[in-house]
């Protein structure tokens, strides 16, 4: 049996640009694909629950 992975309530991170090295936040329950706002990379992908973050995270806003 598998334990449920703890997501008690959903966070905003900062996101690095793997392509152009900007940070921005990201949502990381987001329902829509997120975007990079200097160069347009996709930064996250909705899976209909939690984002698949493609950049780097580089913190987790609590
Ligand atoms: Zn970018």
């Amino acid at each position: 049996m598998k334990l449920p992975i703890p997501v008690p309530r959903s966070r905003f991170l900062r996101v690095k640009c793997p392509s152009c090295g900007s940070v921005n936040i990201v949502f990381d329950r987001a329902s829509t694909v997120v975007t990079c706002l200097s160069c347009g990379e996709v930064l996250a992908e909705p899976t209909g629950g939690k984002a698949k973050i493609l950049g780097e995270v580089v913190e987790v806003l609590t």
